[in-house]
């Protein structure tokens, strides 16, 4: 048995059952103590050289440079013709003494009073300094007419002027999409080294978990949360290392933490919340864990717990599928991102218009399955009818969370929000409007849904100073003919501008 948790066995104080200790921590303070104390322990990572092929979702762990500069000649951009600007004026006549197409080379200057047909892509000669689009000449036998006049660089790309010779276009810690691939690929990088992927163990627990190829006992539930959570590590960019399920019981459980401890972070679903065989808590405490926060003020997921154990990253995260889903994005993807040498990615909040009124209890932040659709210019965000955070078929109807942040006033709808998980559809788009407790709109964002615009937040630091309250000054001028035009809009559509309870309750 090892030996960290027989001495909590052991001992008659050792296993206890742990009442929640520490303060509840909002969604933003949780996930920031995590980038924290995971960015204090990621340590250099080991690397492989990884083919540019095979590269993709990867975080680079070496500078790229240039083999030369870029462009390596004055490009035409432009399928026309070569000239000397000042020659070009509307009527102007030049001839034509030869065509250059791509990859040719080109050795002859230009000379004064010619033109020379040029396609894009090749290399402009010297001499000349400007290229006119062919629909903006006409041409017979081998005289070209300008229709308008040319200016100086028209239609080029000078050489160089993308990067110079030498210059590093990629760093260590830049993840590896398709466009940094085409960079490595453009300079000859075919080899890139790369921080290998961080592991990530899984483990769910609960006695009434089966295998997912199993039938289930009247009373059983098949264990979607090893394939979800896994499917979440990949898209964040880890390596899933499923352990099964641990039964609720102290040496089950114990025996497969030790097993995870050994991977870059440890992932847990379920056994988080105050029943009396929720032992997640309690079995790490005496495996000598430290929680950074064991609830976090978030419906669903309020149960969510952080630690470092044996120096390794552990997250708690409760059982119910929305839940355990909800939480690894907030919590755990930054994370892996720490550990795989990159900065976290923001959290991808995005505005949208709420389609309906929605009624939530204030003092938690909700993350609501929800769908975003267009409406002309404007996305709309509406709540699905869901039963709580058990309900994984209507997260699959979703394509998005709606936050409701918990910093709400009385019970009317003043700020809406939601954000994404990148990378497989759940989009998460943040509608945001503050109303006063009489129902004027005084939020601070209220031209960008009366005008139709729409505004995305570029990182979290952006979109949580917009989130700031508006100053009393700028409230009171915000106030009524914004909140009157946007319920005349809700009514044009027949939104029942009164409040409406959407969600089942749920943690
Ligand atoms: P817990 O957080 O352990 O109290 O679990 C809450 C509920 O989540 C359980 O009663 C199950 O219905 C569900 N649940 C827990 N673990 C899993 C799992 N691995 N897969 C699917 N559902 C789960
Ligand atoms: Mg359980």
């Amino acid at each position: 048995m090892p030996r960290l948790y027989r001495r909590a066995l052991c001992s008659p104080v050792g296993y206890s059952r742990l009442r929640k200790i520490h303060t509840m921590l909002t969604y933003e303070q949780a996930r920031n103590k995590v980038i924290e104390e995971v960015g204090k322990r990621r340590g250099p990572r080991a690397t492989a050289a990884v083919s540019v092929w095979d590269a993709l979702g990867l975080v680079l762990a070496q500078e790229v440079i240039t083999d030369r500069e870029y462009p390596p000649f004055n490009r035409s951009t432009r399928d026309g013709y070569a000239v000397r600007s000042k020659e070009v004026l509307p009527g102007a006549q030049l001839k034509c003494v030869g065509e250059i197409k791509a990859g040719d080379t080109v050795r002859d200057a230009l000379t004064s009073g010619t033109c020379v047909q040029i396609m894009t892509g090749a290399a402009v000669p010297e001499g000349a300094d400007a290229v006119v689009m062919i629909e903006h000449t006409s041409r017979e036998d081998d005289v070209v007419r300008f229709e308008r006049a040319a200016h100086q660089g028209q239609n080029i790309v000078s050489r160089g002027s993308e990067a110079a010779a030498a210059q590093t276009i990629l760093t260590p810690g830049m993840r590896l999409g398709f466009a940094e691939l085409a960079l490595a690929a453009q300079v000859g990088a075919v080899q890139l080294q790369c921080a290998q992927r961080p592991r990530v163990a899984l483990l769910s627990t609960g006695d009434e978990i089966v295998l997912i190829d199993e039938t289930p006992g009247p009373f059983q539930i098949r264990n979607s949360n090893s394939v979800s959570l896994a499917a979440q590590v990949r898209i964040a960019g880890g390596e899933p290392v499923v352990l099964g399920n641990a039964a609720d019981r102290i040496e089950d459980l114990g025996a497969r933490i030790e097993r995870g401890l050994k991977e870059d972070a440890l992932v847990l679903s379920g056994g988080v919340s105050m029943g009396k065989y929720d032992l997640v808590e309690s079995v790490l405490k005496a495996m000598g864990a430290e929680f950074l926060f064991d609830a976090v003020a978030i419906r669903p997921g309020k149960p969510a717990v952080f630690g470092v154990c044996q120096g390794k990253p552990v997250f708690g995260l409760p059982g119910n599928p929305v839940s355990t889903m909800v939480t690894f994005e907030l919590f755990v993807a930054p994370a892996i991102d720490l550990l795989s040498g990159a900065v976290p990615r923001p959290l991808p909040l995005v505005e949208a218009r709420l389609a309906e009124a929605l009624k939530e209890k204030s003092g938690l932040a909700h993350f609501l399955p929800a769908r975003v659709e267009w409406r002309g210019t404007v996305p709309e965000v509406k709540a699905l009818r869901w039963q709580g955070s058990g309900d994984i078929a209507a997260l699959a109807k979703a394509n998005c969370f709606l936050v409701v942040p918990a910093d709400r006033e009385n019970d009317s709808a003043e700020e809406r929000c939601s954000l994404s998980s990148p990378g497989h559809g759940k989009t998460l788009p943040l509608w945001k409007e503050r109303r006063s407790a009489d129902g004027r709109r005084v939020g601070e964002i209220r031209d960008d849904t009366d005008s139709g615009r729409t505004r995305f937040c570029e990182d979290e630091a952006a979109c949580c100073k917009r989130s700031a309250p508006a100053k009393e000054s700028e409230r009171e001028s915000l106030g009524s003919g914004a909140h009157r035009r946007n319920r005349r809009r809700q009514e044009d559509r027949g939104v029942d501008t009164s409040l409406s309870s959407t969600s089942a309750d749920a943690h």
